[in-house]
Order: C-alpha cells, then sequence, then structure tokens
C-alpha cells in the first residue's frame, strides 16, 4: 500500500527529529501533501496509527493539510488549476505546462515534549 510506505518515511523522519530535540513525547505532526500525490489522507491516517503503535509518537495529533495543485502554462503563462490526469491549459490546449504546486509531501511542523518543556522544532 502506497500510504503505509510513506507513513513509514514520515514516522522515520518524526522520530528523527524527536530525538534531535531530546522530545520524550511527539505531541502534534503537521504534514503538507500536495493534491498530485494522490494520498487518501484516511489511509495515511490508518497507515501512521498502525505504526506508531510502540513509538514515542504514539499519542501525537497528526495534521494532513492538502495542497491544491496549481499548473502554468509554457506557452501562453496561463496558470489554472489541473484536474488529474488531464493537464491541457484551459486557455491554448497545450499539454506542457510547469507544475507550480500539489506535488510537496512535506513534515512541517513537528512539536513534542521534553522531559522539561515543550518545544517546536521546524
Ligand atoms: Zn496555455
Amino acid at each position: 500500500m502506497h500510504e503505509m510506505s510513506i507513513a513509514e518515511a514520515i514516522l522515520e523522519q518524526v522520530l528523527a527529529v524527536a530525538k534531535d530535540n531530546n522530545f520524550a513525547t511527539v505531541t502534534h505532526i503537521r504534514l503538507r501533501v500536495g493534491e498530485l500525490r494522490l494520498l487518501v489522507p484516511e489511509a495515511l491516517a490508518a497507515g501512521w496509527q498502525a505504526l506508531c503503535q510502540d513509538t514515542i509518537a504514539n499519542a501525537a495529533l497528526l495534521e494532513i493539510a492538502e495542497v491544491p495543485a496549481c499548473a502554468r502554462c509554457r506557452k501562453c503563462s496561463h496558470e489554472y488549476h489541473p484536474e488529474w490526469p488531464v493537464f491541457l491549459c484551459p486557455a491554448c490546449n497545450q499539454a506542457s505546462v510547469d507544475i507550480l504546486a500539489g506535488e510537496e509531501l512535506l513534515l512541517e511542523e513537528i512539536t513534542g515534549d521534553t522531559t522539561e518543556a515543550t518545544q517546536a522544532a521546524q
């Protein structure tokens, strides 16, 4: 399952950041996922829940923010919202486009508690 391997990669990064920041527990994770990644947020959340059970991130709130896709036509510079899987420019019908947004998969913020105080790591 696509989402499961992504959840695994996220967990790996989260635990590395937590270790660097001496987090005793991870409380909040914010993830930005581009629309063109075609991820099902519910499946990603389910994969995450299954994986984080025995880690310090097991009680963390996983927030998934979807980034809308945006494309710009290389011919006429028209910017538009592409509808997967069709990327034709609605202004001139060219299929030569630059993707400006929608391919992100970013761990935007990880928050956790150390034994002393709450810290945020970017
Ligand atoms: Zn165009």
